[in-house]
């Protein structure tokens, strides 16, 4: 991570942590039961940090990107995309400040040789206390019910004001040794604070270090340190170095964008919570130029766009908010991060940033060649000022994937309840738009009749054909995948060319022609809808 902290008290209800830690065990077992998510090498006993995606999961994050690059790239005549190798000549990462700042202080536990992250473990410790705060507000709020003030609670609460204000103390402390690079101060705090591995309870720590996030590699032909190269920690290098190769080729006149999505690889020293921190990820990043001094004005812009690109899709406002950052990172002169509850808490999902010329001018400087646009209308060459959105693709498949499965309990008309697993994505996202079942599976009239159905809807949409199980059972499983549409073919099909479409979250069945099926599914599943 470059320094960047955020604000760090915390203003959001307390949750029941418990509650909070099954909902992310579900979505991780839902993930990999239903083939979208699969621990990679599992054969091996996995590769930590490291995740496959399966059929489904390939298909919703082939859709997360085509929702974020038609939003971007189409929906912009300014903003143009790019694909570029994740191999960079490796003075990029000089000029960027990776090679020399790109760092995460790293402490090693003596005892069990666990390694941590310094930064995480004060951090948890802070956390720790917010959560004795959240347990005396629950608390106080069941003894006091209706007439419980909670401001009030927390401004004249004894203990509660003393915990607010070691957190402060930490806090602080933490920030400026941060800020300042200070590794000593980092131990002490920890030994200050008797912070303890919080698995085993040892304190037998060694000194903290800086750890570079970079993977690097060697090059065939050349031998030594010349040769090494980086697998690229972000996307956005890439866009810097052909700022001028895209404004030249493509015309664009500033205020203009480049965009890109790619993998990008960080050797994180501490990556759990699934596939929220990987060692190999993908990003979507944007890159905005703009004439310096305007900065401010797009950043704003850019701010409002992406919140409204993540409720588009029906993500509630209450699971997202905007975090500003206090400290900025040597690139940036305003930073804030897109936040979305995810199970174990508000995280950060996605981050604009306003980066002024910094990138621009280091490569410039380091590979001495001019990176400067000659603006027609001031008549001056400028170096740009750029405001960044880069947003985790898996991360944001993370968050949707919490967000949307749901368990409900069904009443059946004869009054006996069950329960199901559903995916409520929208179904311009869904993996599967729409399932094409025969009512039953040993007769061929109704299987040919639903076979030709998918096959022609397979030319417009992503379909499935399945007779594997009852017709509950299929339903069943269309929901937990979140398909939208379930098209049931029975006796009644055969004699009037009629079937039912059921919808996923209404439950509710309509019998339709067949040659009606491809207009009702259209009118859903098209993504048009999200961009008005
Ligand atoms: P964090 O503070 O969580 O480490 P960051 O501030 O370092 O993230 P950025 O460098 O701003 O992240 O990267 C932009 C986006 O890339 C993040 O908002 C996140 O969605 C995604 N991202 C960053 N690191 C990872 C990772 N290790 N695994 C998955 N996604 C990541």
């Amino acid at each position: 991570m470059f320094l960047s902290l955020r604000t760090y008290l915390r203003e959001e209800k307390p949750k029941d942590m418990s509650q909070q830690n099954e909902q992310f065990k579900k979505v991780v077992a839902h993930c990999k039961e239903y083939g979208f998510i699969f621990q990679s090498s599992e054969v091996y006993d996995g590769l930590s940090a490291a995740y496959d995606y399966g059929p489904y999961g390939v298909e919703l994050k082939n859709n997360i990107k085509e929702y974020w690059w038609r939003s971007m790239v189409q929906m912009h005549e300014n903003i143009v995309g790019i694909d570029a190798a994740i191999f960079m000549h490796p003075k990029t990462w000089k000029a960027s400040g990776h090679v020399d700042a790109f760092n995460d202080p790293l402490i090693d536990n003596k005892d069990n040789n666990r390694r941590f992250r310094a930064d995480q473990l004060i951090e948890g410790y802070a956390e720790k206390l917010q959560e004795k705060i959240d347990k005396e507000v629950i608390k106080a709020r069941k003894r006091f019910k209706d007439n419980f003030d909670e401001t009030k609670f927390l401004a004249e609460s004894p203990r509660v004001v003393g915990y607010r204000e070691q957190i402060k103390t930490v806090m602080d402390r933490f920030i400026k040794a941060t800020g300042d690079g200070d590794m000593v101060e980092l131990k002490a705090i920890i030994e200050d604070y008797e912070i303890a591995d919080p698995e085993t309870g040892s304190r037998n720590w060694t000194d903290v270090r800086q750890f570079n996030l970079m993977f690097s590699t060697q090059l065939g032909n050349i031998a030594g340190e010349e040769g090494k190269l980086y697998l690229r920690p972000e996307t956005a290098q890439g866009i810097f170095v052909n700022f001028l190769n895209v404004q030249k080729s493509t015309r664009q006149k500033i205020p203009f964008g480049i965009a890109q999505i790619g993998k990008a690889f960080r050797n994180e020293i501490v990556a759990r919570q699934f596939i929220f921190r990987m060692r190999e990820f993908e990003q979507m990043e944007m890159q905005f130029f703009v004439r310096p001094g305007s900065e401010m004005q797009w950043y704003k812009y850019w701010k409002e766009s992406r919140m409204k690109w993540h409720e588009a899709i029906g993500t509630p406002a209450e699971k997202l908010r905007f975090h500003d950052h206090d400290n900025l990172a040597h690139y940036a002169n305003a930073a804030v991060d897109i936040e979305f509850e995810f199970p174990f808490g508000f995280k950060e999902l996605e981050g604009i940033h306003s980066r002024t010329d910094f990138d621009l001018t280091s490569h410039q400087e380091l590979s001495g060649k001019k990176l400067q646009y000659f603006d027609p209308e001031l008549n001056e060459n400028y170096v740009p000022y750029v405001v960044e959105t880069s947003i985790g693709c898996d991360r944001m498949f993370l968050a949707l994937i919490s967000n949307a499965l749901q368990e409900e309990t069904l009443t059946s008309t004869s009054g006996k309840e069950s329960t199901r697993e559903v995916l409520k994505i929208h179904p311009a996202l869904a993996p599967v738009k729409v399932a094409v079942l025969p009512l039953k599976r040993n007769e061929d009239g109704l299987v040919n009749m639903a076979k030709d159905i998918f096959k022609q809807l397979s030319f417009s949409f992503n379909c499935q054909y399945d007779d594997t199980g009852s017709i509950g059972k299929l339903y069943r499983r269309q929901d937990a995948i979140g398909t939208p549409f379930c098209v049931t073919v029975d006796f009644e099909s055969l004699d009037d060319n009629t079937v039912t479409i059921r919808d996923r979250d209404t439950l509710e069945q309509e019998r339709v022609p067949i040659e009606k099926i491809e207009a009702i599914v259209r009118d859903r599943v098209n993504m048009k809808q999200l961009f008005s």
